[in-house]
């Protein structure tokens, strides 16, 4: 490795991308659905895994990579139901390391209707988290190219933001990172609600115990931490943690993942560069003057006047 690293990025892999396209999806059979939060969370949100065997899909995605799935019926203009997209949530290996079972982290959109105020629900994601072990669904991709880990994933470290199901890719990663070896470091921050809302929590826990090298940190945003006294979201695990993760931002080798609720990155930004010294900040995020004071930034100034760099990666939606 270089002292620093040209802020453009590590090199990715090659992927392979619409293996399996809308008038042509691989058929996926559900093996496994169940709740991934803690007892009594608010929300649903279910680990649903697929065994994709004999279509293209099986042991050609990558970790960081979606799945198109499409929800059977018509949508209320009489046409098919377009597809919604869901982040690989298991290993590149896949689920049990042959390459033909594939997960992803679904949250059920429930909601009222925002006009009729009448119960709302998601077509797809209800579809999904409905079905039942030995049902099938049809799968398209996989689908992007640009979230993913790096070809030599092992000489970096990483910064991972997740809230809510964007914790889905990092499981995916984080099984990658640490098979057969491990990454220089890795520091996985989850934000969510309420604690009882944390996914695949126990599985973060003892991946802390089983490797050093990995740092697991939450950010509850309506409950109070025993290590603060406010209501945290991820972007305040920067300050909470400030010498250790400027000391992590210093590191040529260091990566950012964040993935989640859309305007989460705008949070991180922000953070980012009220702690960190400017030669450090441009390591990540390239800002315009223009872009004027921290407190005026927002989402519609990213990638004109707030650059960030080929070392972070985003997947919000
Ligand atoms: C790259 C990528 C990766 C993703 N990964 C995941 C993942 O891992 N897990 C996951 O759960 N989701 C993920 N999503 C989101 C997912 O694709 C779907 O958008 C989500 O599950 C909702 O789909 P649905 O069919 O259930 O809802 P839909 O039936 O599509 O309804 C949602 C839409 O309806 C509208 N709407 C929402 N609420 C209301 C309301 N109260 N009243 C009226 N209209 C409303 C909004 O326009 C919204 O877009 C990802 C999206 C992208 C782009």
């Amino acid at each position: 490795m270089p002292d620093r690293p040209p802020s453009d990025g590590p090199e990715l892999p090659e992927v392979q991308m619409h293996l399996h396209r809308q008038d042509e999806p691989a058929t996926g059979v559900v093996v496994r659905n169940e709740v991934c939060t803690q007892k009594k969370a608010a929300g649903f949100v279910r680990h649903i895994e697929f065994d994709v065997s004999g279509s293209r899909l099986a042991g050609n995605f990558r970790t960081g990579q979606a799945f198109g799935v499409l929800p059977p019926g018509v949508d209320d203009k009489g046409r098919p139901h377009s597809q919604r997209l869901y982040s690989i949530a298991s290993p590149t290996r896949g689920e049990q390391g042959k390459g033909n079972i594939i997960s992803t982290t679904v949250k059920r959109v429930i909601d009222e209707h925002w006009d009729t105020k009448k119960l709302f629900l998601g077509v797809a994601s209800n579809y999904l988290c409905d079905l039942q072990v030995g049902e099938t669904a049809k799968l398209l991709g996989p689908a992007g190219k640009r979230f993913v880990l790096p070809k030599n994933h092992a000489d970096h470290d990483y910064l991972f933001f997740a809230t809510g199901t964007g914790i889905a890719p990092f499981r995916g990663m984080l099984g990658d990172l640490y098979y057969q070896s491990s990454p220089r470091s890795a520091t996985l921050v989850m934000g969510s609600p309420y604690a009882t809302e944390l996914m695949y929590h126990d599985h973060f826990l003892a991946m802390q115990q089983d490797h050093p090298s990995f740092n697991y940190l939450t950010a509850l945003s309506r409950e109070r931490q025993s290590d603060c006294e406010e209501g945290l979201y991820v972007q305040h695990r920067l300050s909470t943690h400030r010498e250790q993760m400027t000391e992590l931002l210093s590191k040529p080798t260091t990566l950012i993942y964040i993935c989640g609720l859309v305007g989460m990155e705008m949070g991180i930004f922000k953070r980012m560069a009220r702690i960190l010294p400017p030669e450090i900040l441009s390591q990540y995020l390239r800002v315009d003057p223009e872009a004027g004071e921290i407190d005026n930034w927002s989402r519609k100034m990213l990638h004109r006047k707030l650059k960030p760099t080929r070392r972070v990666f985003l997947e919000v939606y």
